[in-house]
């Protein structure tokens, strides 16, 4: 087995050496937690779902330590961190509620009766990325275990920590052994073999279009069942009839938070050409004031990168030259850190405008009207995210329909509540995540039809 040195982004010191498995020891964890689902789709709904809401409870009663790993190991704000552990009380509360609700349908047929079942899967793969590692964990194991299925879940390399104590949690809660299993390790190891292993049934992928487009077609092999969500370059469009002062006192949050590493990050901001100057003025204030600080901080609202190979792969994006706007301002001294920045593309075909940076980069375009709006919007291989900004209820209501995104706000900047479906379109996933039907992406329906004739 090797092993992986977990780095503080804030401190750029050691803090724990993590044990990495390897091929072998991940194929006996997937046995293992196969076995264990020919168990643990038999429990009763009631107990499942009792079960399910210890492991909230239990989550709950750990919220400021789980929220002190993530700031530690990933850079988290503090603020952000204690949402994090609480969304994944708040996915596992939610999704307590559905073993006793997992209904099927009763069809008419004739010569007898037709009745459909929500079957789990089996064996469900979760890979998770380093940018939230609690939010995206929970998101697939709750609903993955609510429905009756066992779970193999892959932390990023780099930000196992907080994954790794919610293992122990289960089991603290509970949730039988073999049940929901966390495997650190690398991704061309362990992320690979889940996609390989014919016991894992489905994988639940979040990270870069690249690699899901990979685990796609290894998939195809096993025609295992899939979901991506993938990268995304969302517009945060102003227009004109908005309240300007307070869109540009958010866009900011819009993009910055978490550094930018974030598939939501709305890093096209699109100004409506005769409130330009007024909104870039403003929105220049509500830069230079974003908190950029120790993230342990009560009042960050940034802290630095995750790594140091994602800092340098953000500072790719700006080569000399580059027509920089403005920028905000970080700390001195040891961390990864990158001042938020705002960028004036030449043009739509600019790399930074058009690519996922995942690092506090904004590029803001202009444009004439509505038209124009949806057009620039729309033109991105990606469609996650994005917010539209106007007092008028009707553009409102028409550009959100417009816009090729799978979440939108309106006068917003948020993008995830549990309580609703979650994904993307175009190149920026497949299938959603989230929301009340988020079962149907962890069973099958099975349709029995019963003879009534004699
Ligand atoms: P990534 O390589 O896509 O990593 C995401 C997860 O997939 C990690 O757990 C990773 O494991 C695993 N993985 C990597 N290669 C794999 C493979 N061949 N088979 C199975 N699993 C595999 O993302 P990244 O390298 O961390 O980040 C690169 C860029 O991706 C970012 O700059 C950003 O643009 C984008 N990204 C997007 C999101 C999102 O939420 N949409 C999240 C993260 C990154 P290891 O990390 O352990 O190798
Ligand atoms: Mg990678």
């Amino acid at each position: 087995m090797s092993k992986f040195t977990v780095i503080s982004p804030t401190t750029e010191k050691p803090v724990k050496e993590i044990e990495l498995a390897d091929l072998a020891a991940t194929d006996l964890v997937i046995a293992k937690t196969e076995k264990a689902f020919q168990t643990w789709r038999k429990v009763n709904p009631g107990d499942r779902a009792r079960l399910l809401r210890n492991f909230a409870s239990i989550v709950d009663s750990h919220i400021e330590e789980l929220a002190q790993l993530e700031v530690l190991n990933s850079g988290h704000t503090i603020g952000n961190a204690r949402w994090e552990a609480g969304n994944v009380r708040d996915v596992l509360n939610y999704y307590s509620a559905a073993p006793e609700r997992l209904f099927g349908k009763q069809i008419p047929v004739p010569n007898g009766i037709d009745i459909t079942f929500k079957e789990p899967l089996g064996v469900i793969g979760i890979i998770v990325p380093w940018n939230f590692p609690m939010p995206i964990a929970g998101w697939g194991f709750g609903p993955a275990l609510a429905a009756g299925n066992t779970v193999v879940l892959k932390p990023a390399e780099i930000t196992p920590m907080t994954a790794i104590r919610l293992g122990e949690l289960a089991i603290e809660a509970g949730i039988p052994e073999g049940v929901f299993n966390v495997i650190p390790g690398k991704g061309s190891i362990v992320g690979e073999r889940f996609v390989t292993n014919p016991l894992v049934r489905k994988i639940v992928f979040t990270g870069s279009t690249t690699v899901g487009k990979g685990i796609m077609r290894g998939c195809a092999d096993q025609v295992k069942r899939l979901t991506l969500e993938l990268g995304g370059k969302s517009a945060n469009i102003i227009f004109a009839d908005s309240d300007i002062q307070k869109a540009a006192a958010n866009a900011p949050g819009a993009v910055f938070d978490n550094a930018g590493q974030d598939c939501c990050a709305r890093s096209r901001l699109l100004v409506q050409r005769s409130v330009f100057d007024k909104f870039m003025s403003e929105f220049e204030v509500a830069v230079k004031k974003f908190r950029v600080e120790d993230p342990a901080l009560e009042t960050a609202e940034m802290g630095p990168l995750v790594s140091a190979t994602q800092l340098a792969r953000v500072k790719e994006y700006l080569p000399q030259g580059t027509p920089i706007a403005f920028q905000g301002t970080k700390p001195e001294g040891p961390g990864y850190w990158f001042a938020p920045t705002v960028l004036l593309p030449k043009d739509a075909n600019d790399r930074a405008y058009r690519e996922e940076i995942f690092g506090p980069v904004v590029s803001v375009l202009p444009f004439e009207d509505e038209a124009d709006a949806i057009r620039i919007a729309n033109d991105s291989d990606y469609g996650l995210s994005g917010s539209i900004w106007s007092r008028d209820i009707g553009r409102a209501i028409r550009v959100s329909r417009a816009v090729e995104a799978g979440n939108l706000s309106v006068n917003s900047n948020s993008s995830v509540r549990y309580w609703t479906p979650f994904g993307g379109y175009k190149q920026s996933g497949l299938g959603r995540e989230l929301g009340p039907d988020a079962l149907d992406a962890f069973t099958e329906v099975k349709n029995v039809f019963f003879d009534t004739q004699e």
